[in-house]
């Protein structure tokens, strides 16, 4: 099921190892925000440095777009990362060149550097390979831990195995076992919850699903693309036009498993303050938009999630940043908790909705990966793990 090698196949006894960490997390003034993925590579970082290794260790931040952006800078989170590590960290001004290659001959057993950026430069979205030259040539061995980025093909994750023995680390492995393993043996039945706002970024996910799950249950802005789509007027709300083709396609091929909401919560304005009303699923009235589903949809989805041997759940059920349009999702989130089934949380939005209402560790897994995570349940290779050394 996972064939490639991992750091319990290597030794890593004085060496250094270059290890892709995903650091891309949220900053506010400067100040690591939520630090949910640092604490995620923890277990890697401990095992290798109880191994004996020196770690470099490098990721991106943002997207600076290939230019060195202040406010990007890693620095921060090397600094949030010395004070949850018994290890020295040190922190370079470049990922490669002379400041990253000083700094990591210098480095002895048990310590670590972070190095600056990898999107600093233009050549890590390339996947240059000169970039990954340089990146390699500061460690003897690669290990990846970067599943949020693993769908990615770039120099810093996919390039650098070219010229060093790759293996995954723990976090990649556990995250890839985990949406693996439910999607080759889901028990049943089997339920995926989708929502988010665009029905084109999940296409794919719909199609590889509709042969694989019991039950597909809609929900957010993507529903009316569906909604748009079996003729229904939609008023203000978020629609692709350019997605109803599609949209109906699927609904046709899928028959039962694809559900939509019965009723949504309308708005007459998109903004927290906005008036708002629940009508059953049909026309919206012309200056108003779906902002969420509606309290049948809730029962009803609720009711097929408490049934569910297995619950996918990846994208947010309406505009939850608002609290009046927040219910499906965060009753969503309590439905998946609750329930037996082994659930799966996919990164991005509906992981912060489960961490935000306190149900995260009522969950089987939360996922540290939205566009990788939806690509596994997209049936999609990443390259990230096809990049390492087979078993
Ligand atoms: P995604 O990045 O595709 O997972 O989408 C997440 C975003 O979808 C969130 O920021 C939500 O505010 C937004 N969203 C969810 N439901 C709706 C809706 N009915 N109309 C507009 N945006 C929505």
């Amino acid at each position: 099921m996972f064939n490639k090698l991992t750091i319990a196949d290597f030794d890593f006894a004085d060496k250094r190892v270059l290890v892709r960490v995903d650091f891309n997390v949220p900053l506010d003034a400067g100040k690591v925000a939520d630090d949910t993925r640092i604490q995620a590579a923890l277990p890697t970082l401990q095992y290798l440095l109880d191994q004996g290794a020196s770690l470099i260790l490098c990721s991106h931040l943002g997207r600076p777009k290939g230019q060195v952006l202040p406010e990007l800078s890693l620095r921060p989170v090397a600094e949030y990362l010395s004070k949850m590590v018994d290890a020295p960290v040190s922190f370079a001004e470049d990922c490669i060149g002379p400041k990253a290659a000083t700094a990591a001959e210098a480095l002895q057993p048990g310590q670590i550097l972070v190095l600056e950026n990898t999107r600093f430069h233009a050549g890590e979205k390339v996947n240059d390979p000169e970039m990954a030259k340089q990146l390699a040539a500061l460690a003897d061995v690669f290990v990846n831990d970067a599943f949020g980025t693993a769908h990615r093909a770039h120099a810093s994750n996919v390039g650098v195995a070219d010229y060093l023995p790759a293996v995954a680390g723990y976090l990649l492995e556990k995250e890839i076992r985990y949406l693996g393993l439910t999607i080759a043996d889901p028990r049943r039945p089997f339920v995926a919850i989708l929502g988010g706002a665009k029905v084109s970024d999940k296409i794919g996910v719909i199609r590889n699903l509709l042969g694989i799950a019991d039950q597909i249950l809609i929900g957010g802005g993507m529903a009316n693309t569906f909604f748009k789509s079996q003729g229904y007027s939609v008023g203000e709300s978020l629609v692709e036009d350019e997605a109803l083709d599609t949209a109906r396609a699927l609904l046709d091929d899928a028959g039962a498993v694809l559900r939509l909401p019965k009723d949504v919560v309308i708005a007459d304005d998109y903004s927290a303050e906005a008036k708002s009303k629940v009508i059953g699923m049909g026309p919206i009235p012309e200056g108003w938009r779906i902002l969420d589903v509606g309290p049948e949809t809730i029962a009803s989805y609720s009711k097929v999630v408490a049934e569910a041997g297995t619950v996918v759940w990846n994208g947010p059920m309406g505009v939850f940043e608002f609290p009046n349009f927040a219910k499906g999702t965060f009753e969503l989130a309590k439905a998946v908790a609750e329930s037996d089934a082994d659930s799966i949380v996919g990164g991005g939005d509906s992981a912060a909705a489960i961490k935000q209402s306190g149900l995260a560790d009522k969950v089987t897994h939360v996922s540290t990966g939205g566009g990788a995570s939806l690509q596994m349940l997209e049936g999609v290779a990443l390259p990230g793990l096809v990049a390492l050394k087979d078993k």
